[in-house]
């Protein structure tokens, strides 16, 4: 009989979310009445805006008529987009980059998920930890991760993130291939400044690396300090891919839609002393096992761009900013530490007391009917902090404050 990958069955099933879910639904059958809340969904609340529900209707319209009808797409996707995305997110900001070193895709999970593919087998990975998981999990299926020893994989470098390094990750001893970075980041809603990631930029071009550059909450950014993309840095297009995605900025996280950049300077080793072009190979691979982002979504994203779609997508981020902030001043009058949400959507909560990831977890799912992220589930380095999402409607948000002022009042923290 045909046999499974054996790096499928090295891989659990997403235990951290699996988790949670047996816990709320447990605490539901033992108080059927509570309204749970929950700080924990990494998903959009809000509609798409009405700029982009034009340019869908629009578009469907369109597939319906022979004239206008459109089949396969360009691997890459539409030059339409392409224009657009250089435009406003590169030109627009000093960057010089060429819409064929943009490719469109469905969402960057597949992107970030999908990109390792491109290195050879035996390229060393390195994580910051906490981290969002897809970057391992992937690696674990690639066969690049080794044995899980002790909640960690035996061949992954990890690069731990806390308060006590500011959530700047120190280069390891181990020399990396693939560096791994999010900024603004998943989980911990911390950034790196532009001299921390230049530091990086450096390392890489210095060591060989490549830096796979997540940049999914690049529309949060409120602080001068925080590059927007990792080529506003001094030789970042010899060492970096960017990964940027339409989910978080527009309410995109079911219509899929996200790019990938690819400068063409970013060459790596053919193994027999030569190099070749990374666009190149995303293009190969894309073109392999991809038939590209719906016409209809790359219409809504393009509407993304309009005066008026830029309008209403930065309202809607600044209704989630709004959120971000009442929860991070409540959380530090009742006197919690707390990190992120300044330029991210999520906050990294320091637990108090003493207690671990999952008790306060606990505490705040039986005390107050309040669900959060236990930090330990994104890594060894989240042990002690929980994250919570300003991603909930408004109210919500205020009467999750409330509910933990309730808390307090009662001398839980
Ligand atoms: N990268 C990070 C850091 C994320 O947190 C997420 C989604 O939560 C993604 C990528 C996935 O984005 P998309 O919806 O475009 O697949």
């Amino acid at each position: 009989m045909i046999s499974i990958n054996p790096n499928y069955l090295k891989l659990e099933a997403n235990y951290l979310f699996a988790e949670i879910e047996r816990k709320v639904a447990d605490f539901k059958d033992s108080q059927p009445d509570a309204r749970i809340i929950s700080l924990g969904i990494g998903d959009v609340s809000r509609p798409l805006v009405p700029a982009v529900i034009n340019a869908l209707h629009k578009a469907v319209d369109e597939m319906g008529h022979p004239e206008h009808f459109r089949g396969y797409g360009p691997y890459g996707g539409y030059a339409f987009l392409r224009d657009l995305i250089m435009e406003y997110d590169y030109k627009a900001h000093g960057i010089d980059i060429h819409p064929d070193e943009i490719f469109v895709s469905d969402g960057a999970k597949s992107d970030v998920g999908n990109f390792q593919e491109l290195f050879s087998q035996k390229s060393i990975v390195a994580v910051t930890d906490p981290v969002y998981p897809v970057y391992v999990d992937s690696n674990v299926l690639a066969g690049r991760a080794g044995e899980k020893v002790d909640g960690r994989w035996s061949n992954i470098v990890y690069l731990p993130c806390t308060a006590e390094n500011d959530f700047i990750p120190a280069f390891p001893d181990k020399t990396p291939d693939m560096i791994y970075l999010c900024c603004p980041n998943n989980p911990t809603g911390t950034t790196l400044s532009r001299k921390a990631l230049q530091g990086w930029v450096d390392y890489a071009r210095k060591n060989g690396c490549i830096i796979l550059f997540d940049s999914a909450y690049e529309a949060f950014i409120r602080d001068d300090d925080v590059p927007h993309s990792i080529y506003e840095l001094e030789g970042a297009k010899e060492v970096a891919v960017e990964f940027r995605s339409f989910s978080k900025t527009a309410g995109f996280t079911g219509l899929r839609c996200a790019y990938v950049v690819v400068p063409h300077e970013c060459k790596v080793s053919d193994g027999k002393g030569g190099k070749v072009d990374l666009a190149g190979f995303w293009l190969r691979r894309q073109s392999t096992k991809y038939n590209g982002c719906p016409y209809i979504v790359q219409r809504a994203a393009a509407a993304t761009y309009s005066e008026d779609g830029q309008r209403e997508i930065k309202d809607v981020i600044r209704g989630y900013q709004n959120n971000a902030d009442l929860l991070s001043k409540a959380l530090q009058e009742l006197g919690l530490t707390v990190y992120g949400g300044r330029n991210a959507p999520y906050l990294w909560v320091k637990v108090p007391n003493g207690m671990d990831s999952w008790g306060f977890f606990h505490k705040l799912l039986h005390e107050a009917a309040l669900v959060c992220t236990p930090g330990v589930g994104f890594g060894k380095s989240g042990e002690g902090y929980v994250r919570m999402t300003s991603f909930g409607s408004p109210d919500d948000t205020q009467d999750a404050i409330k509910r933990m002022r309730q808390l307090a009042v009662a001398g839980t923290f």
